[in-house]
């Protein structure tokens, strides 16, 4: 008796649903069924906007954030401040940035961070492009590093100092310490000892 399984063309859906991140086997069958049963599951909408979104969108050429043939909007914006610069590691990390209201410059997003484990050398990242961004500013500006604090944000943090010293900014890293509304007890010892160094006069 043969096994009885989906269809192919639902394996052929499941076999791709499964590639999206986050998503394991499990889901992406229950992502299938839904999408193939529910009166509220709308595939050609679905499937439209998604090619659509992947035709129309790709990565600004002068600092990396999602843009489209229109131009990027930070980019195009002429009230951000020219004189400080944001260095990220992906274009999504923008988005909390912005939600946060705490930056009004500009951007450089690296599209990656360094990571010998994963093959990922200063060659594969918006880096070129960084230096060459600073060097046409016409006065000094701000290089913030807003990067991750695990081993591979720290790899790249340290090779970007390197890189950029002396040249036409000041460099500056955003704080690490504390989340927001915790309390000292339920911190790491990494997160204190940063939270420490981290400090200012008040
Ligand atoms: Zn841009």
């Amino acid at each position: 008796m043969k096994r009885v399984d989906f269809p192919e063309p639902v394996k052929a859906l499941i076999g791709e649903l499964k590639r999206l991140p986050g998503v394991g086997p499990r889901s992406a069958e229950r992502i299938a069924v839904w999408l193939l049963q529910s009166p509220k599951a709308n595939s050609a909408p679905l499937a439209e906007s998604l090619l659509a979104a992947r035709e129309a969108v790709r990565p600004c050429p002068v600092c990396g954030f999602f843009a489209t043939a229109e131009g990027c909007d930070v980019c195009e914006d002429p009230t951000r401040d020219d004189r400080i610069l944001c260095v990220v590691e992906q274009a999504t990390d923008v988005l909390p940035l912005e939600r946060s209201g705490a930056f009004r410059g500009r951007y450089h997003c690296m599209g990656g961070k360094l990571s010998p484990l994963d093959r990922v050398s200063p060659e594969d990242l918006r880096i070129p492009s960084l230096v060459r961004r600073i060097e046409a500013a016409p006065e000094e500006i701000e290089v913030i590093l807003a990067l991750g604090s695990d081993v591979e944000g720290e790899a790249t943090a340290n090779y970007l100092v390197d890189l950029l010293r002396g040249r036409n900014c000041k460099l500056t890293r955003i704080a690490q310490g504390l989340p927001a509304g915790g309390g000292l007890e339920h911190a790491d010892e990494l997160t204190l000892m940063r939270a420490m160094q981290g400090r200012r006069s008040v």
